[in-house]
């Protein structure tokens, strides 16, 4: 029988009640036989993540030397699930092992790393499944870097003979079995590892969305939900800001084509998203566009000379002080003699002025500014490649609504075409590309 590695996110395991329906969704597919959890999340948007209420806890220590009274209102929290679900575990016992690791280890990756612990150990019991700590199996070098290869081993051979366990996400173990993390969000990468290990055939990222949808709703009313979408077409949305999965979690299943299917425990009727290695010609031609994201916060460093495009090395010694200065930029559209660098705010920030005189100085431009205050829209499809005129009815509909265009860069892939316009612009501009290409 093919297999399923399931995920659950922080909302699925908020509470005692959506533990239970978590349960009861696994109960429902015999093929969802490895489970990864995170951490309990909010319950309520004024409520707290055991995660970021464990990152105060390592706060504490380092300021008082302790964090009792924090790390009691995570013991309240899963004393309070466990009780509501009525399972027969000793949370207290763990519980104390916890806060007294957490005190002896003094880092902040080993405190994070409890509220996923604690919530594997609950829902292996819920399940009966076994449980088998990331610790053992996720493999970190003791620098902190994932070792992708070595884990894909490790997952393999312990998970052989285990026939359903519950992992936790986020965390892994070095060789000296100290504890390190993922980033933020980092169980969709864990859920996805172990997917391509044991060989799945779906990896379903259980959330409390039903999946992707073609623009931000904050921006776009009723935006549809995307129900394909290729690996590179998420790869595209998620760097420019739609974060419903890591997107580090694309690259192990990447390697053995397994399909995400991004799911909501609270609708389980619905399809979700599904995301795919590569969309057939039918998937291809119901669409021109799949979605489109955008980002604010970027500047862009204009560059003019005359007869650029003949100067040998030009390009190379403009790069080179970026290189310097540590600055690393997103996308670089040029002219004959123009080049604009667009580079995130937050890279930029206080080396302007180093930048501007640097650059003047090897590449002795006729001119040189920043511009600030620019926002990047990504429209993205795959589907785009098949029709001539997207990029028309981009630019049109810009100009319909009298919006600049201050830099405009498609790859060559023909899958992604990005736009810099002023931030003020902004929603704006995602609502009239989102309407244009609705009609279409
Ligand atoms: N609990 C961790 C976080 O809040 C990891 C995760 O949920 O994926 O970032």
């Amino acid at each position: 029988m093919s297999i399923t590695v399931a995920k659950f996110g922080g909302t699925s395991m908020a509470d005692a009640k959506a533990i239970t329906q978590v349960a009861e969704i696994i109960k429902q597919d015999a093929k969802r036989r490895y489970v990864v959890v995170s951490a309990p999340g909010k319950r309520f948007s004024q409520d707290h993540k055991v995660t970021d209420m464990l990152y105060a806890c390592y706060h504490d220590l380092q300021i008082n030397g302790e964090c009792k009274d924090t790390f009691d209102k995570i013991r309240d929290r899963f004393k309070g699930i466990v009780a509501d679900l009525a399972i027969d575990l000793d949370i207290d016992s763990y519980l104390d092992k916890v806060e007294e690791e957490m005190n002896k280890y003094d880092s902040a990756e080993f405190c994070a790393s409890r509220g996923e612990y604690l919530s594997a150990v609950i829902m292996a019991k819920v399940l009966g499944y076994t449980f088998i700590d990331a610790k053992d199996i996720m493999v970190f070098n003791e620098n902190g870097d994932f070792q992708a290869e070595l884990t894909n081993e490790k997952v393999k051979s312990a998970l052989a003979n285990v026939e359903r366990a519950v992992v936790p996400g986020f965390y892994g173990g070095d060789e000296a079995g100290i504890v390190h993390t993922f980033s933020r969000g980092g169980s969709d990468v864990s859920g996805a590892v172990i997917a391509r290990a044991v060989g799945a055939s779906l990896y379903e990222n259980w959330t409390d969305v039903n999946g992707f949808m073609s623009a931000d709703p904050r921006i776009v009313e009723n935006p549809k939900p995307i129900a394909t979408l290729s690996y590179k077409e998420l790869r595209e949305l998620a760097y420019m800001g739609a974060n419903v999965l890591h997107p580090e979690s694309i690259f192990p299943v990447r390697i053995s084509k397994i399909p995400i299917n991004i799911r909501n425990t609270f609708c389980p009727a619905a399809d979700g998203t599904m995301i795919v290695a590569d969309l057939d010609e039918k998937e291809l031609g119901k669409r021109v566009i799949t979605g489109i994201a955008g980002k604010k916060g970027y500047s862009i460093v204009y560059i003019e000379k005359s007869m650029m495009n003949s100067e040998l090395g030009f390009v190379r010694k403009v790069l080179a002080v970026l290189e310097y200065y540590n600055i690393s930029f997103e996308h670089m559209p040029s002219g004959i003699d123009t080049m604009s660098i667009v580079i995130a705010d937050s890279e930029l920030a206080g080396k302007e002025d180093v930048v501007i005189e640097r650059i003047k100085k090897v590449v002795n431009p006729d001119h040189i500014e920043i511009k600030s205050g620019i926002s990047l829209i990504a429209t993205v499809g795959q589907g785009m490649s098949f029709k001539p005129g997207s990029a028309a009815t981009l630019i049109g509909a810009l100009a319909k609504e009298k919006i600049n265009i201050r830099m405009i860069d498609q790859g060559s892939s023909e899958m992604n075409i990005i736009v810099g316009i002023a931030t003020n612009d902004y929603e704006r501009a995602i609502n009239a590309i989102y309407q244009a290409f609705a009609s279409k």
